[in-house]
């Protein structure tokens, strides 16, 4: 049985903070572990600065409602889907990524989780386990399943490293030089390619 992990921002849809830093014009948003290297600290900021902005859950969900998922994104999915089995492992939060999971389908996704007050305000974050997507990849082979995972970036290479195959999509050249044992595609043709490629089993691309 395979089972096939994927991504999601960078993959299926845009780096969210950096588009809702966009919309909302809130630069200090734009900030990402490269600029604050302890998560912590980084996700402390961006709660108190969606609070200092007043913005609250029902507001942060409208501005991403407004986002698209990446072109071809949708088709891909479903193509997907209609072959494999797929869950999305990602660190968003599912109140974040909700009204895009909507355009792609609803898609099984494993992630985090945000903790609103009652009167919707942002107040904290509960991360689901240390290293999630590599657990889950191990989880998974628990199950019996195998495993062909695909990523954009550093964090999701341990899943790379733990699943039996692993593809590079549309990583930045600093990723593709450090990890040269994933192929590194760009297309969604060319990922449906390199994971039938990775089948066991005669699929057509
Ligand atoms: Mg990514």
């Amino acid at each position: 049985m395979e089972l096939v992990c994927l991504d999601l921002e960078g993959v299926l849809v845009p780096e969210i903070w950096i588009e809702f830093a966009e919309r909302t014009g809130i630069e200090a948003l734009r900030a990402t572990t490269r600029d604050v290297p302890d998560y912590d600290v980084l996700m402390k900021q961006r709660l108190s600065l969606l609070d200092e902005h007043q913005l609250r859950i029902g507001d942060i969900q409208a501005v991403i409602a407004d986002m698209a998922p990446l072109e071809g994104a949708r088709e891909f999915v479903d193509w997907l889907r209609e072959r494999f089995q797929l869950v999305i492992l990602s660190d968003t939060f599912y109140e974040f990524s909700a009204p895009l999971m909507a355009q792609l389908g609803w898609p099984t996704l494993l992630c985090h989780r945000l903790l609103t007050d009652a009167e919707g305000r942002v107040v904290d974050y509960r991360l689901r386990q240390p290293d999630p997507k590599r657990a889950s990849v191990k989880a998974f082979h628990s199950l019996n399943y195998r495993i062909i995972a695909s990523g954009d970036s550093y964090n999701d290479t341990t899943m790379l490293e733990e699943a039996d195959a692993g593809i590079l999509f549309r990583a930045p050249d600093n990723v593709i030089e450090e990890f040269p044992q994933y192929p590194a595609v760009d297309s969604y043709q060319a990922l449906r390619e390199e994971i039938c490629r990775a089948s066991e089993r005669d699929i057509t691309p």
